[in-house]
């Protein structure tokens, strides 16, 4: 048996608040909420990374992901969003079965992503951007 907890959720052996299920994806009500009605969105079948899941799945989580933000603007007033998903341990992910999270945002509420704006080296924009596309 799957020691997973959104497998569980998925599989209905432990309780969430469900907002979406279809054929291959899940939402549901984030534990802990950044804001009231921060909201997940997976894929039913186990995948700990995006990079691993196949092309059917990824269109419908993220049109579920869109569907999800906007219910979950209008239900809460919130004048903005974050849709966020954390891939591997370094980037902050806890729970290995991919996830987006839908966040309700609004200027007020105190919560910061830390976003910093570094400088490239001379030269090295151009060297990333070759070896980025090298590996497209
Ligand atoms: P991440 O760091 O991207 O892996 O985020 C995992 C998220 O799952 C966290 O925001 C947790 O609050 C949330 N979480 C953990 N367990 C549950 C649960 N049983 N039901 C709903 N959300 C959960
Ligand atoms: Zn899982």
């Amino acid at each position: 048996m799957s020691e997973c907890i959104f497998c569980k959720i998925v599989d209905g052996q432990i309780p969430a608040a469900k907002l979406i299920e279809t054929e291959k994806v899940i939402s549901f009500l984030d534990i802990n909420p950044v804001n009231p009605g921060h909201a997940l969105v997976a894929p039913k079948r186990h995948v700990s990374s995006l990079l691993d899941l196949r092309q059917d799945e990824l269109h419908v989580l993220m049109f579920v992901a869109k569907r999800v933000a906007a219910a979950v603007i209008r239900a809460t007033g919130s004048p903005a969003f974050n849709i966020l998903q954390n891939d591997g341990e370094a980037a902050g992910q806890i729970i290995d079965h991919v996830h987006f999270h839908v966040i309700p945002r609004d200027s007020e509420d105190g919560f910061r992503l830390g976003w910093r704006h570094l400088k490239y080296a001379e030269g090295q924009i151009e060297q990333l951007q070759q070896a980025i596309q090298q590996n497209l």
